[in-house]
């Protein structure tokens, strides 16, 4: 049985908003961590460890490994890609003839948050402040794992990681410019790698509507 579709069927060229929709538990956890953030506020330290170590679920490393594993290691990840053959590509450039800077500045970082909220604007999923998850990982080294590899990261924090994608990818000349930034989750925005959106079938997530949430990042943290 073959749970995927086949290449270049018509499901497999739909139109989608991301490359891989995100698993039940990714709802879970942003509602543990919001609890979490409650109860450290209300000055209630063992409820929140307890709900941010709840929050570390393991299948959730393999929705990620999914979207931004290596090949060889995750050969399902094609499935997800579905590149497509596509006329007029913007050509990859050479570092030289890239925009300097990789990333945008902190203005402009903010800006792309106000407009989009704090949530992947492919995937949808909250994503987190890294500052609020700094004074989390000072406040619960020991529920809060965050060593120097992937697998050693608390996989909810790894997957919720507040990112910025270039629509047009950095390394086709996609500028750091407010026009051409979205906030994203790291798996969306890894596994989007350097491919356009009409490689991938992705909706222009900047022509989405932005619906009202609660989901402020864990910002109130600050
Ligand atoms: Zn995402």
């Amino acid at each position: 049985m073959n749970e995927y579709p086949s290449p270049n069927s018509e499901e497999y060229l739909a139109l989608r908003s991301c490359l891989r929709e995100p698993i039940t538990e990714m709802y879970e956890v942003q509602h543990l961590l919001g609890e979490a953030a409650d109860a450290h506020l209300a000055g209630d330290g063992k409820k929140a460890a307890i709900a941010i170590k709840a929050a570390d679920i393991p299948i959730i490393r393999d929705w990620i490994e999914s979207l931004w594993g290596d090949k060889n290691k995750y050969p399902e990840k094609v499935h997800f890609l579905r590149i497509r053959e596509v006329s007029n590509l913007q050509p990859s450039l050479p570092k030289g003839k890239r925009v300097k800077a990789r990333q945008p500045s902190k203005q402009v970082a903010a800006m792309v948050i106000e407009n989009f909220g704090w949530h992947c604007a492919y995937c949808g999923i909250g994503l987190i402040n890294r500052a609020a998850r700094r004074q989390l990982l000072e406040a619960y080294p020991e529920a809060l794992r965050w060593g120097r590899k992937n697998d050693d990261k608390h996989v909810a924090f790894m997957a919720m990681d507040n990112e910025f994608d270039h629509v047009t990818p950095h390394s086709r000349g996609g500028n750091n410019n407010i026009e051409n930034l979205v906030p994203s989750c790291a798996p969306c925005n890894c596994g989007k790698e350097n491919w356009t959106l009409e490689q991938l079938g992705l909706i222009d997530p900047r022509k989405k509507t932005v619906m009202p949430s609660d989901w402020d990042g864990l910002v109130r943290l600050l």
